[in-house]
């Protein structure tokens, strides 16, 4: 007897009993075959998914990785007269394994960094200034924070020691479906950080309010725009973004992801992904528009009612048996649709909004409560409502020399645009101001909703690693973590991908 049970219903059933014996689990394809895998996302988290993918799988897959802009992403460089300088990711901290080795795979030299004054700054005035002596410099903080500076210290070089415990994982095999398991196999205490904030995890520890409001402060404000408020994990990475012999690559950090496709065997498609549907067969169909609009302009302004048929001819459809997203999914950053999943993919939170004000011009140095006599190359701020969060002055990414002579130019992060009013009074000459508009990285909670690498069986999202700290490393970091995920699923085999992966890099 025939029972009258929904089409629809059959095929959702189906479909969740694939996925609940889904671990790796890929039993309606043969193995042997090459798979065909989507990378959406060139920046460094796409590049370095590419780069993995193809150390993993050698010649034995098909890679396309989407970009409908500019490779690097994030990581960005623009020209102010004849020189580029960075708008985006800019700082490297040394203990970075995999930039540190990726620099050195592809004869990426560092960036010369020349020494400058600092002062943390509350609106009125500097709690603090360093010296041009750095035993000053230490008596002078010291003075301030009293122990609480060397105990900041420790505790990041601590924190910094079993971070380091995810190159060891990674090289042995190990991948993780969500950020909080990847978290807790470096350091348990790290995924509990998520749940706190910086400046209640710090005063748990014995930390002062005055170490806390002025110096975690002014690193939080800088490097993402946010108070102490932010959860203690990604406090402690903007805490260590603090620390000395931070580098830059020589060109511009976006030479890396530019070196890693290259050596992958990634074809690049110039084009925006719009949406990705599941298929019966358990693959994914991956639709894209050509960003590139070639016959666009042959279009009279105001008459666009035959672009869309014209959009309609130039998207097209490809399916995949993976696909790595490797961009932000929140509703303010990303436009893809997903459909025919089983479950509904949900993406929370917003990201914030730093506006990166590159000014090529003389400041007056009075606005900022300082002279010329008593000079500062960078200025971080104690307090979240001043209009900007760090002031600095920049040198070229192509730099060799210190003592080259080179016009000024600042670089000014703020939560809002500054308006011309405002740059007319911080500078008394300008030659060229450019605004760099960026959702730059999660706005974070003191107790944050961390997100799953691991989407559906066959689809991973490297960024969601952000919401325990978006760095470059941190991408990288992900972008290996759902590469071996990847391959582990293609292989039918929780073990694939261990050991095999020697030290190439
Ligand atoms: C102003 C600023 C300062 C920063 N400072 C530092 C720092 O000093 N040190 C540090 O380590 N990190 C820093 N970061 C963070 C770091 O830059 C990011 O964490 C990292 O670059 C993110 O890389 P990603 O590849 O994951 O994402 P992205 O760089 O955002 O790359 C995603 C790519 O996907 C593409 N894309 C998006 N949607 C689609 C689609 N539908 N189809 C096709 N392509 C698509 C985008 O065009 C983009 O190129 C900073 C970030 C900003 C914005």
């Amino acid at each position: 007897m025939m029972l009258n049970i929904p089409r629809i219903f059959v095929f959702g059933l189906i479909t969740v009993i694939r996925r609940s014996c889904a671990f790796l689990e890929n039993t309606d394809k043969e193995v042997t075959e090459p798979p065909k895998i989507a990378i959406i996302g060139g920046g460094i988290g796409g590049t370095s998914a590419s780069y993995f993918l193809s150390e993993l799988f050698g010649d034995d897959a098909i890679l396309d990785l989407y970009e409908a802009d500019t490779i690097g992403g994030r990581l960005a460089t623009i020209p102010i007269g004849e020189r580029k300088y960075e708008v985006g990711g800019s700082i490297i901290h040394p203990k970075n394994e995999y930039m540190v080795k990726f620099a050195s795979k592809f004869g990426l030299a560092k960036r010369a960094e020349c020494s400058g004054h600092m002062g943390l700054f509350n609106g009125e005035e500097y709690v603090f200034k360093d010296s041009s002596w750095s035993f000053v410099t230490i008596l002078k903080l010291l003075w301030r924070y009293g122990l609480d500076v060397y105990r900041l210290d420790e505790l990041t070089k601590n924190m910094l020691g079993n971070f380091g415990k995810i190159y060891r994982l990674q090289e042995e095999g190990n991948a993780y479906e969500d950020v909080g398991s990847l978290l807790s196999a470096m350091d348990p205490t790290f995924l509990k950080m998520t749940h706190s904030s910086t400046a209640s995890w710090l005063k748990g520890l014995g930390f002062q309010d005055l170490m806390i409001n002025e110096l975690v402060m002014a690193v939080t404000q800088c490097n993402y725009g946010q108070t102490p408020d932010i959860q203690a994990f990604v406090g402690a990475i903007s805490v260590a973004g603090a620390d000395s012999d931070l580098w830059a690559v020589d060109g511009g950090n976006r030479r890396v992801p530019e070196e890693l496709l290259k050596a992958s065997r990634a074809a690049l498609l110039k084009r925006l992904v719009t949406e990705i549907s599941f298929k019966e067969d358990g693959r994914f169909t991956v639709a894209s528009v050509d960003t590139e609009m070639p016959f666009k302009h042959l279009f009279v302004e105001g008459n666009s009612a035959a672009i869309p048929e014209m959009e309609e001819q130039i998207s097209q459809s490809q399916d995949y048996d993976i696909v790595i997203i490797a961009t932000p999914l929140t509703e303010d950053k990303s436009n893809i649709k997903f459909t025919n999943f089983t479950e509904e993919l949900k993406f929370p939170g917003r990201y914030e909004r730093i506006v990166c004000t590159m000014v090529q011009g003389k400041l007056v140095p009075e606005t900022l409560k300082f002279t010329d006599e008593d000079p500062l190359d960078e200025i971080l701020v104690t307090n979240p409502r001043l209009i900007f969060n760090s002031f600095g002055k920049q040198s070229p990414v192509d730099l060799e020399d210190c003592s080259e002579s080179l016009p000024d130019v600042w670089k000014i992060f703020s939560p809002n645009p500054l308006p011309e009013q405002q740059l007319n009074i911080f500078f008394k000459e300008r030659n060229s101001t450019h605004v760099i508009d960026w959702l730059a990285y999660p706005h974070y909670d003191s107790d944050q909703e961390l997100a799953k690498f691991a989407l559906t069986p066959g689809m991973y999202h490297v960024n969601a690693i952000e919401w325990a700290g978006s760095a470059m490393e941190m991408e990288i970091i992900g972008a290996k973590n759902v590469a071996l995920l990847a391959y582990k699923y293609w292989k039918k085999d929780p073990n694939a991908g261990r050991k095999t992966i020697k030290d190439e890099l």
